[in-house]
């Protein structure tokens, strides 16, 4: 715990920790110790971890980088950050992201963005988002591990553009409460560590039933690190042809033939599969995410939460309400809520909200074909680009930006589990991910594959 905090106090350049909390570090640390001591220690314990700033953490500023959220101390825990707390898992502070964790380049942060520690000719780079400050965190060595929370990539992007392991489970198996809502159908937490192994001791003791969470799933937690043999002999691993985009780099379509080959060296059987849905995901994703997002951030009204706008004489509610989403809200977020209020009004909620929840169920049963024909695991690349710079997106068109979720955003909407690992670097010598996608509550024998190709 020491040698970390001496660690971000060095790294202050990488802006990825946002609030610090060193005393709570230190207590924990040493209640661990006592722990390990006693001979009562989990694997957690004494563990030194990052909390993605979306997750409410009693007593300390919980703000989901967002100025709207300044000054907002929850007196509550969420249920994950109170598990891993429980498993003796020692909270260094809290972790840079998009604001309301809408994003993939940590560039809509209220703190500024995080930049990621791997660089070309000493360019900053983005760390991907929104779990960009978790990403850059765990790439940095600042931590051991941090928690981050996936909507439409936001664990599984970070995580490949920094060389880092992380894993979006099953939609249910991780509790979203006190968890800041972004799209409460798609918010699933996970962890992101450095191998696949730290993956499942954490997630281990990130998930099960929560009462607090009515989605969450009442199903039993298996030993996750107990399932990594190795052994993978006799599966059936899929290659979606429609992922094989036209404008994919060479370097990506040559990773992800590597992945499949050293997973039929491992005993798999490889499988050309389709899945014809998927060029409507990005689409259905930016109507359905930002509908549910326009829906959640209604609460923030300058009455119950952090920043409210100085009024003018004469100002009445409507102003007080007005001008305070005006100030609290940056750009990105007053875009999601227009687009979220638009899809919703009575005239076009049947031509775009109601179409989008339609195509979500073609792409959930387009997974549910090719698993119901034997299929264990999916392997796609995890984004369709390395680390870009940071700014070299910012004149483009918003969907620019958005077309990095190309590959992440259907798992979310069939509600999948999800893991991105390291595949190697490109010609530049920056990392780039291959996500392997899973059968519903299988997050073991998904982490047993990606174990294989570490
Ligand atoms: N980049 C996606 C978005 O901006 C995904 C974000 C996320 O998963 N939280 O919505």
């Amino acid at each position: 715990t020491e040698a970390c905090l001496a660690a971000i106090e060095g790294a202050g350049k990488l802006n990825a920790f946002v609030h610090h909390t060193p005393e709570i570090a230190l207590d924990r640390a040493k209640a661990a110790d006592a722990r390990i001591k006693a001979g009562d220690a989990p694997a957690m314990c004494g563990i030194p971890v990052g909390i993605k700033d979306l997750f409410c953490t009693e007593g300390v500023a919980s703000q989901a980088a967002s100025r709207i959220l300044q000054g907002f101390r929850p007196e509550y825990e969420s249920t994950v950050s109170a598990q891993l707390r429980d498993a003796g898992a020692v909270m260094l502070g809290k972790l840079n992201m998009d604001e309301f964790a809408m994003g993939s380049s940590n560039e809509t942060s209220v703190y500024g963005n995080a930049i990621n520690p791997w660089k070309i000719d000493a360019r900053d780079l983005t760390p991907g988002g929104s779990s960009g400050g978790s990403a850059a965190a765990v790439a940095a060595d600042l931590c051991l591990a941090a928690t981050g929370t996936d909507t439409g990539g936001s664990i599984r992007q970070p995580a490949a553009f920094t060389g880092t392991v992380g894993i979006k489970p099953t939609y249910g198996r991780c509790s979203r409460w006190g968890i800041v809502a972004f799209a409460s159908s798609l918010d699933q937490a996970g962890p992101m560590t450095k191998t696949v192994r730290d993956s499942a001791i954490m997630l281990q003791a990130m998930c099960g039933h929560d009462p607090k969470d009515s989605t969450s799933a009442e199903l039993p937690v298996p030993d996750f690190e107990a399932m990594l043999t190795g052994d993978i002999r006799g599966t059936k691993i899929g290659i979606p042809r429609e992922y094989r985009l036209d404008a994919m780099p060479a370097e990506i379509a040559a990773l992800w033939d590597k992945g499949a080959e050293m997973l039929r060296d491992a005993g798999a059987e490889i499988v050309d599969i389709s899945l014809p849905h998927t060029k409507y995901a990005l689409p259905a994703y930016y109507v359905i995410a930002p509908a549910e997002a326009s829906s959640n951030l209604a609460r923030y009204d300058g009455v119950r939460y952090g920043h409210r706008a100085t009024l003018g004489p004469g100002d009445g509610i409507t102003q007080m309400y007005e001008k305070t989403r005006a100030e609290g809200f940056g750009m990105e977020v007053q875009r999601r809520v227009m687009i979220g209020t638009y899809v919703l009004s009575a005239g076009f909620y049947d031509a775009y909200y109601n179409r989008a929840r339609k195509v979500r169920t073609l792409i959930k049963r387009d997974f549910e074909a090719v698993f119901a024909q034997g299929i264990d695991a999916i392997l796609t690349p995890a984004t369709p680009s390395a680390a870009f710079g940071l700014g070299e997106m910012a004149d483009a068109d918003p969907v620019e930006m958005y077309l990095n979720d190309v590959f992440t955003v259907t798992v979310n909407l069939a509600g999948l589990p999800g893991i991105a690992l390291p595949a190697g670097l490109d010609a530049k010598g920056l990392p780039l991910g291959l996500q392997l996608i899973g059968r519903p509550w299988e997050e073991g024998a998904l982490l047993n594959t990606a174990h294989v190709l570490e």
